[in-house]
């Protein structure tokens, strides 16, 4: 066994309590563990090293989060920092910290138009379930508690929470749950590369706003409340809706009073190369911003619902039977986490993370593209730092492989051999690095990718599957 990076812990014992009791996010538990988990234990800009010292580069930011790169000593000492002054203190009521009040205002001085009113949790999840929560309670003060339903999209990701789950269009993901799907319904995924038969690009997108406005008839524009939609799909496999998509289904929303939630959990803070995307990218403004992610570079959990001054009037309206707005989580507002955020949120400003990922993104995907002369790479897709690439068995007929040939895993496989982390989601690999990321690193990642998917290749012709 190679010499570990942490002298004090046994890999041994690692593995045996991993195994016997840590339940894994996302757990496969026929496949959990037969030769023990990658015990990760150091990170540097975007390389991140296991117990046994085995160097990686971090394709994919930790899970499309760790922005600023791995181990940054400033926020590392501000965190330290923190931690002795003040880690925590509750902010129920009149109670807040300076770093709560100051991320806050700094929020709301980034996001668009009159997101200002800024809401603290852990994470995504949370957030996306306090948005909601927030238009419930929205809509009830107006007067019109019949708008409940919310519009969301098929494979699109919003969280793992009760609520943010069943937001989530993945209907596998579903299964076994029993999550509260009533007042849900979910759109077609605004797909290019797998729009239905018949339709050309040019009507595509005129195609997908015309079955929106269909379904908000069929439903009555008096029952919805709202419609989320993160600006690119994240996990649901990097999907660029046609260009014009998001502005046309706001334009819908305004005209039938439906609020506008805009998941930016993955899109902000720099991997589009602008540090929020629906004003500056997508030219949309909505009336929630969801952030989380980014937001604290992955180093503490950290999550905000930012809304509107004209919500905000109408949810902080005197109401008789319950003078509270009775949401709060222990950790809202909590100084340590917020401190990092308006660290990082500096750093990030500070270094020019955006200047840098606007240089390097267009390369990085243009990069990739080469990829698609491979024979088994569908198509390469994203913007930025944030990039997939879609396998099928057949590029004409487009035909997916069977889900039993576990294609995304294989690559990852094969390239996490060669030293390179990516993330396997179905037929999919997803690449959402650092901001740190460089042509270094890029150029390596395309080499790397190349030889794990000829090497997958001939080792599925082998087998018959090609
Ligand atoms: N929204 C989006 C767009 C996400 O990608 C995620 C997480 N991948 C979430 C929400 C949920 O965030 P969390 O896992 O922090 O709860």
């Amino acid at each position: 066994m190679h010499k570990s990076l942490n002298p004090n812990q046994d890999l041994e014992l690692t593995w045996r309590n991993d195994k016997n009791h840590v339940i894994h996010p996302y757990a496969n538990f026929e496949n959990f563990s037969k030769e023990g988990s990658t015990v990760y234990a150091k990170g540097h800009r975007h390389f991140i090293y296991d117990q046994q010292g085995q160097k990686y580069l971090d394709g994919i930011a930790g899970l499309w989060c760790v922005n600023i790169g791995h181990g940054n000593e400033e926020l590392a000492a501000h965190i330290g920092e923190q931690a002795r002054n003040l880690a925590y203190y509750n902010t129920f009521e009149d109670s807040t910290s300076p770093s709560a009040a100051n991320l806050a205002a700094k929020l709301a001085s980034l996001c668009p138009g009159t997101l200002n009113h800024v809401f603290f949790g852990t994470g995504g999840s949370m957030a996306n379930d306090t948005a909601i929560k927030m238009v419930h309670y929205y809509f009830n003060m107006l007067g019109k508690p019949k708008k409940k339903k919310i519009l969301s999209r098929n494979l699109g990701y919003h969280g793992s929470t009760y609520l943010a789950h069943a937001l989530t269009g993945i209907a596998s993901t579903h299964i076994g749950f029993d999550l509260p799907k009533d007042d849900i319904t979910y759109l077609s995924t605004p797909y290019p590369y797998r729009k239905p038969e018949g339709i050309d690009s040019h009507s595509y997108c005129d195609y997908l706003i015309d079955e929106m406005e269909t379904k908000i008839i069929e439903i009555g524009a008096d029952n919805i409340a709202c419609f989320i939609a993160e600006p690119i799909m994240g996990a649901g496999g990097v999907i660029v809706a046609p260009e014009g998509y998001l502005g046309k289904a706001y334009a819908l929303c305004k005209k039938y009073e439906i609020l506008t939630i805009a998941d930016e959990v993955v899109t902000a803070f720099g991997r589009l190369g602008k540090m929020i995307t629906s004003k500056e990218m997508f030219k949309v403004q909505p009336d929630i911003m969801v952030l989380a992610k980014g937001l604290s570079s992955g180093y503490v959990p950290l999550g905000a619902t930012v809304i509107s001054s004209a919500m905000h009037e109408v949810i902080s309206r005197p109401k008789a039977d319950n003078p509270y707005f009775s949401h709060g989580f222990t950790y809202s507002g909590h100084a340590l986490a917020c401190a990092t955020g308006l660290k990082n949120i500096e750093i990030l400003e500070r270094d020019g993370f955006c200047e840098h990922v606007n240089k390097w993104g267009p390369y990085f995907k243009e990069q990739l593209t080469t990829l698609e002369d491979l024979p088994i790479v569908g198509e390469v897709r994203g913007s930025h730092f944030m990039l997939a690439l879609e396998y099928v068995t057949d590029k004409k007929t487009k035909t997916s492989f069977p889900m039993e040939v576990n294609i995304g895993k294989r690559i990852y496989t094969a390239s996490k051999k060669r030293g390179l982390i990516i993330r396997p989601i179905g037929p999919l690999n997803v690449l959402s690095p650092p901001l740190t990321y460089d042509k270094d690193a890029i150029d390596e990642t395309i080499g790397i990718l190349k030889d794990s998917i000829l090497e997958t290749v001939t080792t599925l012709h082998k087998e018959g599957h090609l």
